[in-house]
């Protein structure tokens, strides 16, 4: 990253704040993301979820001995025909785990199963289903090349090779690859500390009663888990009222105890005004239109030093917004390179899609096989930005592009999958 301030960067970039492409404003957050720098050595089974923080070389061969890939009989592949049969005599067995000592001479061949080491001298495996056996006197068919299901050492990964790269997201392969190498213990980034809070005098935490106009603060229960699924430290702030005196304490608290800050609601048009004055003070925020719906109030900065995203106060604003910028960011926050993106890909719509061009929409569909056994995509039914059902249902966003209007039935249309992936 230059040395660019964001509000530099803000003015020097040609966008319109009132109308900012999601592309161009995940770009432009792009640029300010290094990762945290501290690290810490963790045995293996701790570095589930976590993030490598340097490159992990393999301290052996792997596989570490030439061995067999198949059960059958190892020889010199010069004692074998080409165009007839060859019959050798069998000296002893080779075992996954228990060698044969000796070695293979002339006119000589071994036992051997899958894994086990192909003997001195031997270098070449036929397989059973290729041979028959009298007592020890062994009949191999004709046509076997010299060398064939032999696995060298080194094969897979040589001695001194780079095994997983710094910025791998360990998952349950790496955990596997990592003990294969006799590797207990790697090099981690340290977990990401996210503060967020609700804003919004509306709000009550779940436990008290509701008063006329007043909702349940369901915001901070999606970021918890939305957050917590990444790997994060969480550091719930509660509710802060719009107050301007105790949001500016929440934020300074936030920013001081965390690398991001993520808030929700207060981020409008009307109520963004004394945020943004307040955020002027205490570091560079962004304030944005996005192009998109839902979500399109979405501010970015730097609090003291902390990352700020400021989500809008919708519920399905909150989730889309944070799947579409926040996520990304988290992860490169946590050192992952590359971020692994949602998968996408085409998918039939099956019903009519209302859709006005000139920003990109989100939709939330039910991702199925189709009858033609292609991906076959329904929305949810009702897409209001406050209705979280349509995210509880949902297994996929419908990706409507910019220039993208109305949809009718039998259209491709893109999906982001999300299971497995939230
Ligand atoms: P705002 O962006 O603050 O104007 O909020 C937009 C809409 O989202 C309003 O209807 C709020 O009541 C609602 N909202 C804001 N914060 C939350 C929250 N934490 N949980 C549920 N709904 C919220
Ligand atoms: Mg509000």
């Amino acid at each position: 990253m230059n040395a660019q301030s964001i509000a530099q960067a803000s003015c020097a970039d040609d966008y319109d704040p009132n109308s900012m492409p999601v592309d161009k404003a995940r770009a432009f957050i792009h640029r300010f993301l290094e990762p945290v720098s501290a690290t810490v050595r963790v045995p293996i089974r701790d570095a589930l979820g976590r993030v490598l923080a340097g490159d992990v070389v393999s301290p052996v061969d792997v596989p570490s001995h030439r061995n067999s890939a198949m059960d059958g009989w190892a020889m010199r592949g010069a004692d074998l025909k080409p165009d007839a049969e060859a019959t050798l005599e069998e000296i002893g067995s080779s075992f996954a785990g228990r060698p044969f000592g000796g070695s293979v001479g002339p006119g000589q061949c071994v036992r051997i199963m899958t894994g086990g080491v192909v003997p001195e001298g031997a270098d070449t495996v036929v397989m059973q289903e290729r041979a028959r056996a009298e007592g020890k006197r062994v009949t191999f068919a004709a046509g076997q090349k010299t060398g064939q299901n032999v696995r060298q050492a080194g094969e897979d990964l040589k001695h001194g090779a780079v095994a997983l790269a710094k910025g791998r997201i360990v998952r349950p392969a790496e955990l596997g690859l990592l003990a294969s190498l006799g590797v207990g213990e790697v090099s981690v980034y340290r977990p990401l500390r996210v503060a967020f809070f609700s804003t919004g005098d509306e709000l009550k935490s779940i436990g008290s009663t509701l008063g006329e106009g007043e909702i349940y603060d369901s915001n901070r229960y999606t970021i918890h888990g939305m957050l917590t699924r990444l790997g994060c430290e969480v550091l719930d702030m509660g509710v802060v009222r719009d107050d301007p005196a105790l949001l500016e304490k929440a934020f300074r608290d936030a920013s001081l105890a965390a690398d991001v800050v993520i808030t929700s609601g207060g981020v409008s048009v009307g109520e963004a005004d004394f945020v943004k004055d307040l955020l002027g003070r205490l570091g560079e925020v962004v304030f944005w239109k996005i192009a998109m719906k839902p979500g399109r109030p979405l501010a970015y900065g730097r609090i003291q030093g902390a990352h700020f995203f400021g989500l809008p106060g919708n519920p399905v604003s909150v989730m889309v917004t944070f799947y579409q910028f926040v996520r990304e960011a988290l992860l490169r926050l946590m050192g992952a390179d590359p971020v692994p993106p949602f998968p996408s890909f085409p998918a039939m719509c099956t019903a009519k899609l209302r859709k006005a061009p000139g920003r990109t929409e989100f939709q939330r569909g039910i991702l199925a096989r189709g009858a033609d056994g292609g991906w076959a995509v329904a929305p949810t039914g009702d897409q209001g930005s406050g209705i979280l059902k349509s995210m509880s249902e949902a297994n996929c966003f419908i990706v409507l592009g910019e220039s993208v209007g109305n949809v009718e039935p039998g259209t491709v249309v893109e999906v982001q999958f999300l299971e497995g992936m939230v």
